[in-house]
């Protein structure tokens, strides 16, 4: 029977098999070391977990408005307003089902066919895929190793065509890990303002800036706030990724749009959920809760940076942010294991997972073809461990 094209344009993703295999591999008794988390390994805190049994208790399980709680956009508006010096109105903000939802809708909200999005790569595997399912065409722009993989002021304006819609900025970056500085962000900022095109700026990462203070590009003018689409949410910030919360805060117009489609298509978010975000938000127990988080993957990112440098052949990215670290493996490329020939990080990462137990995320369908990801959301024993055996493994190659 049929299947519209639409469905059929979207990848199959490539990183699944391996994820799967690996916790086949684990069912079956062998000690797998796993750097594919992209998830934090927190559970949530206490007090959120408290607040969505006292919801239950008290009865919050009907509907409610299509775009979220007047509680939760209250919450998220005294956030943007204390974290990132941005005044938003509960107009400007909808709540949707986790931050994919919501840049889903952003793109489906502005996108029409043949509208270009500028995607510097690498990239998230997500962002491209959302963009055709809009009928819309991606722009990838090319960004610099020697630069950090951030992309630059000049490498925007190169990228920009009378056709662009919108440029995705994910600060701080998966996969690159990269973190940028407010100046580097205020240069890109200054030529998206000459322009009418929007910014959808990721930052469910927020939180996890090491090096530098997270700056949103919004906060750069009244002009270039009203060209952003910011995406957040709880997932990363609060160890809440099973919850599924996140939102959108744009001007009223991209709200409103947004809101009307969802209320066709999921209507409101879980009402537990968005009742036990809101307290995240809300309470002064997740300070503690976050200073416990940053400093722990900081200790983690230095741990997994010093464990790679005892590892020949390999280079990496100094990640300033989130809790990736990206891994240039290219010198594997044309060399044996065993009998199999090792010419791509798909290859990579499917041997290794067969002959060393450890699993990694190849980067091709990131757009970074020489490059694997680490996720150092895990133990300190692990990434010793696994870092150890990628070491091993690497040695063992003819
Ligand atoms: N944006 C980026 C860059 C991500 O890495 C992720 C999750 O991995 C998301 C958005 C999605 O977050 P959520 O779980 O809230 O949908």
């Amino acid at each position: 029977m049929h299947i519209a094209k639409r469905a059929l344009t979207v990848t199959p993703s490539l990183t699944l098999g391996i994820t799967a295999k690996a916790k086949k591999l684990k069912e079956e008794g062998r000690d797998v070391v796993s750097f594919g988390a992209g998830e934090p390994d927190f559970n949530t805190p206490v007090y959120i977990r408290d607040a969505a049994k006292y919801a239950l208790d008290k009865g919050m399980t009907k509907y409610t408005p299509a775009s979220g709680t007047l509680q939760l956009k209250k919450a998220i508006a005294d956030k943007l307003l204390k974290d990132n010096g941005l005044k938003y109105d509960t107009s400007e903000i909808v709540v949707s089902n986790g931050a994919k939802h919501s840049l889903y809708n952003a793109i489906q909200a502005i996108v029409d066919p043949g509208d270009e999005v500028i995607i510097p790569k690498p990239y998230w595997l997500t962002y491209p895929e959302l963009v055709t399912l809009s009928d819309g065409v991606v722009k990838y722009v090319d960004t610099k190793e020697e630069n950090g993989f951030k992309l630059t002021a000049d490498e925007l304006k190169n990228a920009i065509t009378p056709k662009t819609r919108a440029v995705i900025f994910n600060n701080p970056n998966n996969p690159t890990g990269a973190a940028y500085t407010e100046d580097e962000v205020k240069a890109l900022a200054a030529v998206i303002e000459k322009t009418d095109i929007y910014v959808i700026a990721d930052e469910i990462y927020e939180k996890l800036s090491y090096t530098y203070n997270m700056y949103s590009i919004a906060a750069y003018s009244e002009k270039l706030k009203a060209q952003t689409i910011i995406v957040n949410g709880v997932s990363k910030t609060y160890a809440m990724t099973g919850w599924r919360i996140g939102y959108v805060a744009a001007p009223k117009d991209v709200v409103k749009a947004i809101a009307n489609m969802q209320s066709h298509t999921t209507s409101n978010p879980n009402t537990i959920a968005q009742y036990a975000s809101a307290v995240a938000y809300e309470s002064e127990e997740g300070d503690a809760f976050l200073t416990e988080m940053f400093s722990s993957f900081d200790r983690r990112r230095k741990l997994i940076m010093a464990e790679l440098d005892k590892v020949k052949e390999v280079t990496y990215v100094k990640p300033d942010g989130a809790f990736y670290i990206m891994v240039n493996i290219s010198k594997c490329f044309g060399k044996k294991s065993g009998d199999v020939l090792i010419d791509t990080a798909h290859g990579f990462a499917t041997d290794i997972l067969d002959k060393a137990d450890v699993a990694v995320i190849p980067l091709e369908s990131f757009g970074a073809d020489d490059f694997i990801r680490l996720s150092y959301a895990i133990s300190d024993e692990d990434i010793i461990k696994g870092v150890k055996r990628i070491g091993e493994y690497i040695s063992s190659l003819k």
